[in-house]
């Protein structure tokens, strides 16, 4: 409806008095409205309704503060040229829903994606890699946990062009430089957040996310196929393969809102039994006083 109807008294009243009698409401969501206005009254988009009226998610990220990359990067060749990859930004869009259905306090740094912002979500928009290194690294500061689903480039262009290269050559060289690994430095930080990759692979899944996880120091790796079937990068599907120091958990294959519920209830017990362990190695180091 229109925010106006949204926010009249009438309406309010009606919505306090449901409230109060038990009834529970998705939605609604606010944003841009079908007249030109702008303002809370808009309906959820459908996957907003799936999720809320799926099983009552457990609230084990409750108060918990959480950042997420999501999409891909765009690395500027010049003003009109650049390089992308096929990330859709779904998979990671959906685990900053999964993670407001928890209970978390969820900020999304985006890559350039054309999704809406999830409801409850702060959203931070970046194009390149040393950009959404710059936003991630700012933000981690204040951050219990980091999911890092963006599929970062690799390399950007050394130099941007200032103007549109012209063609006439008949060859062309591109000097690439490699990126800042995002999610390795938030992993290297002193007191940085309960760190998670992904590992996006299209052979050799589960060596390549082992090896990542250890170079990388990371607490915890989603490992999936991409470029194949219906799974992966711009799909609606995913399969993910967990992994931990010391351990694996299979999720299965199915929607990626269903995957991110999962990842999130395991990166939250796997948090837990980390905190469990380094307070308990604490009390071990800490010494014995009065004597
Ligand atoms: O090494 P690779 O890029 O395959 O590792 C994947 C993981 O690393 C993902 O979590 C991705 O978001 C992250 N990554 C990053 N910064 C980069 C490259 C990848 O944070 N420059």
């Amino acid at each position: 409806m229109n925010y106006q109807m949204w926010i009249n008294a009438a309406t309010q009243a009606n919505y306090s008095l449901l409230r109060e009698r038990g009834v529970q409401f998705a939605g609604p969501a606010s944003g841009s409205q079908a007249c030109g206005e702008t303002g809370p009254g808009r309906m959820l988009e459908p996957v907003e309704i799936i999720t809320a009226l799926a099983p009552a998610p457990s609230r084990c990220l409750e108060g918990v503060r959480v950042l997420i990359s999501a999409g891909p990067t765009f690395e500027d060749i010049d003003p009109v040229r650049y390089i992308g990859n096929r990330s859709s930004g779904r998979m990671g869009f959906a685990v900053a829903r999964a993670a407001v259905a928890a209970g978390a306090d969820v900020s999304l740094v985006a890559g350039p994606v054309t999704l809406e912002t999830p409801s409850g979500v702060k959203r931070i928009d970046v194009r390149g890699a040393v950009e959404m290194r710059d936003e991630v690294v700012r933000l981690a500061a204040t951050a219990d946990v980091f999911i890092s689903v963006a599929a970062v480039a690799d390399y950007t262009p050394a130099r941007k062009a200032e103007q549109k290269i012209k063609k006439g050559l008949p060859t062309q060289k591109l000097e690439l430089v490699g990126t800042p690994d995002i999610v390795a430095e938030v992993a290297a930080l002193d007191t940085g957040p309960f760190t998670v990759g992904f590992a996006a692979e299209t052979e050799n899944l589960k060596e390549h996310a082992i090896e990542k996880l250890s170079r990388k120091r990371l607490d915890m790796i989603a490992a999936n196929r991409v470029g194949q079937d219906d799974s992966g990068f711009d799909s609606e599907n995913n399969e993910i393969l967990i992994l931990v120091p010391g351990g694996e958990k299979y999720l299965g294959k199915g929607s990626k809102q269903e995957l991110a519920r999962l990842l999130i209830e395991e990166a939250a017990a796997r948090m837990k039994e980390k905190e469990r362990i380094e307070t308990r190695s604490d009390k071990n180091i800490r010494p014995a006083s009065g004597n």
